[in-house]
């Protein structure tokens, strides 16, 4: 048998240039260190959950290299790789005679003390804070059978920047450095509700997920741009304070940078109007324009990552089952509200989206399962306008990305797997005590 050719390369500075963990990986300019390996101590790897009941632990790649003329060495600037200092990045690959060649990329903190470097591989989650958060959701390195890291990097600096579509007060996107590094895009969605937008599904996957949680935050700003409060048509404390408490959903707050103002959460809003029978004419607005800007927003967001992508390097799933109320990254679940509609597919966004709205829509809400925080005060459209508002139309999300090129809401539904018979297990509850 022969044994697979190890190489051990290290991105050493190149050219005056930084390599580290925010150098795009096509853009890495590798140097092989085998001949400095020490053969002796073996090269080891580890990672994930050693026992069940354990935390997960991060990836560890182990190496020993002779240092004897301290060359690895952090600090050292006059060596034959430069300037060497710590978050170096280091792959190891094994190359058989045949054609697979598994290689493994390795941003590191780079330590020569030990010569142990952590290794990370694998899942990439969206912004940093969500590694953490990942694992709280069931997200774990055993169930995906890799680490998980952040899709911008660790300290959420990996990024592209693109100002072709700049949008209220949106100057710039951001896209995650390694989601546009992706050489193909396999954009896996959960169809639920939204409280922004009233529906979370292929597009929303891609506007909110590929960009950082700089402009993520932007996009929901977006909402604040056209004035909705005119303070001068409200000058009597009371008739504030009266305001403020008229919502019962929370939805207005005073303003914590500008005492006097009204904060709307337009999350919480579903425009019944409650306000409006309270509120002093003219001084405050429910309007179409601030709803309606996240999801052009939305829209715009998708549009710049797609174009990041070939047409034929793209393609869209959504999973329309235990479809929720609100959004996957409240870190909670609960009853379904709509009947399981199924798997959809497309290579076409647009009209991917429309037919999953189309088929959840003419489904039964099933308003036993609603939160009791929740409330169903109009009945037309999609069920998820019932429970978000009018203004938050799951639909209106499609027209725009339509206008923008991304595809068209004309479809054709064909079954792939078509649904012969339906097994009903039985509901099964855990009691408290
Ligand atoms: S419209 Fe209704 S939900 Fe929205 S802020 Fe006013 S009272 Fe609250």
């Amino acid at each position: 048998m022969t044994l697979p050719a190890v190489t051990v390369e290290i991105g050493f500075d190149s050219g005056g240039a930084k390599q580290s963990l925010g150098t795009a990986y096509d853009d890495l300019v590798w140097t092989d260190v085998t001949a400095y390996v020490l053969a002796k101590d073996g090269i080891t790897f580890s990672r994930g959950r050693a026992e069940a009941g354990q935390a997960a632990a991060a990836g560890q790649l182990t190496v020993s290299f002779d240092n004897t003329d301290g060359r690895f060495s952090p600090g050292t600037t006059g060596g034959p790789y430069g300037a060497v200092h710590t978050r170096m990045p280091i792959r190891v690959s094994a190359i058989n005679s045949g054609p697979y060649s598994p290689t493994y990329f390795a941003p590191a903190d780079y330590d020569t003390t030990d010569s142990t470097v952590t290794l990370w591989l694998g899942f990439i989650t969206d912004v940093d804070w969500d590694v953490r958060g990942a694992e709280a959701r069931g997200y774990t390195p055993e169930v995906l059978g890799c680490p998980i890291y952040p899709s911008a990097g660790l300290d959420e600096r990996y990024q592209y920047t693109h100002s072709e579509h700049p949008f209220k007060s949106i100057k710039d996107w951001h896209v995650a450095g390694m989601i546009q590094d992706a050489s193909f895009l396999i954009n896996f969605a959960h169809a639920k509700g939204h409280p922004s937008c009233g529906y979370g599904g292929a597009i929303k996957n891609l506007a909110l997920g590929c960009m950082t949680g700089t402009t993520r935050s932007a996009m929901h700003d977006v909402m604040h741009v056209d004035p909705y409060w005119f303070p001068e048509r409200c000058p009597d404390a009371a008739a504030f304070k009266a305001l403020l408490a008229s919502c019962p959903h929370g939805g207005l707050v005073e303003d914590k940078h500008k005492p006097g103002h009204i904060h709307l959460h337009f999350e919480e809003c579903n425009q019944c109007g409650r306000c409006l029978k309270v509120a002093p004419a003219g001084s405050l607005k429910i309007d179409a324009a601030n709803f309606h800007a996240f999801q052009e927003a939305c829209a715009i967001s998708t549009a710049v990552t797609l174009s990041t992508f070939a047409p034929e390097k793209r393609t869209h799933l959504v999973l329309a089952t235990h479809m929720t109320p609100v959004c996957d990254c409240f870190g909670f679940t609960s009853m379904p509200i709509l009947p399981d509609a199924g798997l959809f597919g497309s290579d076409d966004l647009v009209a991917l989206e429309t037919a999953v709205l189309d088929m959840t829509g003419k489904s039964r809400l099933i308003e036993e399962n609603l939160p009791t925080s929740m409330e169903v005060h109009t009945r037309e459209g999609h069920p998820f306008r019932w429970l978000h508002g009018p203004l938050k139309d799951p639909y209106l999300v499609t027209a725009y990305a339509e206008q923008l090129g991304l595809g068209s809401r004309k479809y054709e539904l064909v079954d792939v797997y078509p649904v012969e018979q339906v097994f009903q297990n039985e509901a099964v509850y855990i009691q408290a005590h």
